[in-house]
């Protein structure tokens, strides 16, 4: 847990802690390590050998299940999305290396998970792309046994599929506000994934749209500027994906008076530095 003092915070009153969950791995990096755990405790269970999933050429997802599998001695394959460029990725060549048995299909396939007729074994244990569903959300949750929770008014985190946040809100206290930054351009229907993971009681939640930044996976010079700065200030690296739009999100929103203060914010900060890899040499200071 590192504690932020930023000239903003102390002015505004309010008091900004980071969970560190960039430093528990460096590939089975943050949250997919909650968000893994009982699909794998499941497909233990079922005495199955290989897990599948789906993810892009610099999915954290892909590498986080290849990097996990080979660590429990299980098969795994990979189907990721597009052709199979002539270079790979360094997060596919990385995952490839773990040991992950890679399937290129065309967009239009990778849209309807389409499963690869090569794919052939029967004792496959699927995992949905991004770890989406019920058992990441009940991982997710456990994120929480990493902190106080009766120390926090809010938890924020970044949003892909929402089964991180689903979990943060099912574990949450009824006084706490979970904030939620989509890194997803537009992606209003977001909460009609999230519902089905949520005891339907609980409604102390808020997802933000307007800090996508272009879209997933796209950035700006201000977004890239904002995380070199944020590094500076607290030695703190984020990604371009998913938190460095989140720290850039909350701190606009500290400045924007959204926070009461006195608040006691916590970020959860859930890794995914390796997908840095993308950017091109010198764009990042860390
Ligand atoms: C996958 C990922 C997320 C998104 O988690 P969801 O549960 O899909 O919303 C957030 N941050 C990082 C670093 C990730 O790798």
């Amino acid at each position: 847990m590192d504690t932020i003092q930023m000239p903003l915070h102390r002015q505004k009153e309010i008091d900004v802690a980071v969970l560190r969950l960039d430093k528990i791995h460096p590939l089975i990096s943050g949250n997919k390590w909650f968000k893994l755990k009982y699909y794998l405790e499941d497909a233990s269970m079922q005495q199955k050998k290989t897990i599948a999933t789906f993810g892009g050429a610099y999915s954290n997802h892909i590498l986080a299940t290849a990097a996990v599998c080979k660590l429990k001695g299980l098969a795994s394959i990979g189907i990721i999305r597009g052709e199979e460029p002539s270079v790979l990725s360094p997060t596919l060549l990385q995952a490839r290396e773990l040991g992950m048995h890679l399937f290129f299909i065309s967009r239009e396939d990778y849209a309807q998970k389409k499963i690869p007729s090569a794919i052939t074994a029967s004792d496959i244990y699927w995992i949905n792309e991004g770890g989406y569903g019920e058992k990441g959300a009940q991982g997710a949750s456990t994120i929480t046994t990493c902190f106080d929770q009766h120390n926090y008014t809010h938890i924020c985190c970044a949003v892909g599929t929402g089964t991180m946040m689903a979990g943060l809100i099912t574990a949450s206290l009824p006084l706490q506000t979970v904030i939620g930054i989509s890194v997803l351009k537009n992606n209003l229907e977001i909460m009609n994934s999230v519902k089905p993971l949520l005891p339907e009681e609980k409604n102390n939640f808020h997802v933000f749209h307007d800090y996508h930044f272009g879209g997933y996976a796209k950035h700006k010079t201000e977004l890239i500027r904002f995380m070199n700065e944020f590094y500076t200030h607290t030695m703190i690296p984020s990604d371009f994906v998913y938190t460095g739009k989140l720290f850039y999100a909350i701190n606009d929103l500290v400045e924007k008076n959204y926070f009461p203060s006195g608040s006691n914010v916590l970020i959860v900060h859930s890794g995914g530095l390796q997908g840095n890899v993308s950017l091109s040499k010198g764009t990042l200071i860390f």
